[in-house]
């Protein structure tokens, strides 16, 4: 990694970061360390970074704001990389354009700002535009694959290349870069209406208020556990099941909202992958129902 790190500083690839603590960049705040964070300054310096990566054979993962994934409590013996100096915003008309380091809940005021509507579901999602693009991020029965046109990415071969809506195959938290991995998002343009800004912000505000009261946002955690199998709620199923509160260790089955699984203190990766097998298995064993887990463990072999 020695070498790796002299890379990234001779070459100016960008900010580094070296044996940061994974409970700063990711929301359930857990997990060990990482050897090297880095941020590339743009796209060039990424596929500099990338070629001498793949060259050497180092592990390399791209991170967004952290909000869906679970580090293990061990070492990532790898780079993180961070896409945060990619957080340019154009708007044209309806067309907004985002770097994929964009937060998703910026983008919503802006485009109210803009008098733009079609985005106010994602106001409450703490993830950037690559994460969103990349998960096909969702409430309220949109999606980004409702709005997305078109996003400018980096693939395996490390040329920069445009896929279109209709080559991202997007379904239900599901899309074609969560199939390839090796793709990486740069940029992603959405399209938008016109709307009537009252409208816009008054429906952004009642959600606001509606994950307020029934989310415990108060706590760390990454969303919703486990997705919704067809016709049924799986928070739903984990309250019948009898397992709010449920804990192991600092990992707790919020009381607000079952499908949450809040950091209630000083949790171990540990504990929250423990408590979500646990509750997999429990509901299966209790309903047959077979839950599909949202949030992606990295590191865990
Ligand atoms: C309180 C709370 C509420 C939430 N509510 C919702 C909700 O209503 N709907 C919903 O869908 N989700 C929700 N989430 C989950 C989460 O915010 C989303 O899944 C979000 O899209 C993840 O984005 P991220 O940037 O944090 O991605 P990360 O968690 O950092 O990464 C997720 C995956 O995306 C990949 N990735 C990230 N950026 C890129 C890129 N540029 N190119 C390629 N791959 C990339 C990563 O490698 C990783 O595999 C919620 C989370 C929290 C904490």
């Amino acid at each position: 990694m020695k070498e790796i790190v002299n890379f990234i500083k001779k070459n100016g690839i960008g900010q580094l970061k070296q044996d940061v603590n994974l409970k700063n960049y990711t929301t359930y705040k857990v997990g060990g360390t990482a050897k090297v964070l880095v941020y590339p300054k743009d796209v060039n310096k990424l596929i500099l970074l990338l070629e001498k990566l793949n060259k050497e054979n180092v592990n390399y993962k791209v991170l967004g704001f952290g909000s869906n994934v679970i580090f293990s409590d061990k070492t990532y013996d790898g780079v993180l990389i961070k896409l945060d100096c990619f957080d340019d915003v154009k708007i044209n008309d309806t067309v907004i354009t985002a770097g994929a380091g964009v937060s998703l809940v910026k983008l919503s005021y802006a485009a109210l700002k803009a008098g733009l509507t079609g985005l106010e579901f994602a106001s409450g999602i703490p993830g950037s535009v690559g994460g969103a693009v990349f998960m096909n991020a969702g409430a309220y029965k949109s999606d980004m694959g409702y709005i997305v046109s078109e996003i400018k990415v980096l693939t395996p071969e490390l040329e920069v290349k445009t896929l279109y809506n209709k080559d991202l195959n997007y379904k239900y938290r599901s899309s074609f870069l969560k199939h390839n991995p090796n793709y990486i998002c740069l940029e992603a343009t959405i399209v938008l209406r016109h709307g009537d800004k009252a409208l816009i912000k008054e429906l952004m505000e009642t959600r606001r208020q509606k994950r307020l009261m029934t989310q415990p946002l108060e706590y760390p955690s990454a969303g919703s556990v486990f997705r919704n199998p067809e016709g049924e709620f799986a928070g739903k199923l984990i309250e019948d099941c009898k397992l709010k509160g449920f804990n192991i260790g600092g990992a707790k089955v919020s009381e607000k909202h079952a499908n949450f699984i809040i950091n209630s203190g000083n949790a171990k990766a540990s504990d929250v992958r423990n408590l979500i097998m646990y509750v997999h298995d429990t509901v299966k064993d209790k309903t047959g129902y077979d839950l599909k887990i949202e949030q992606e463990f990295v590191n865990w072999e």
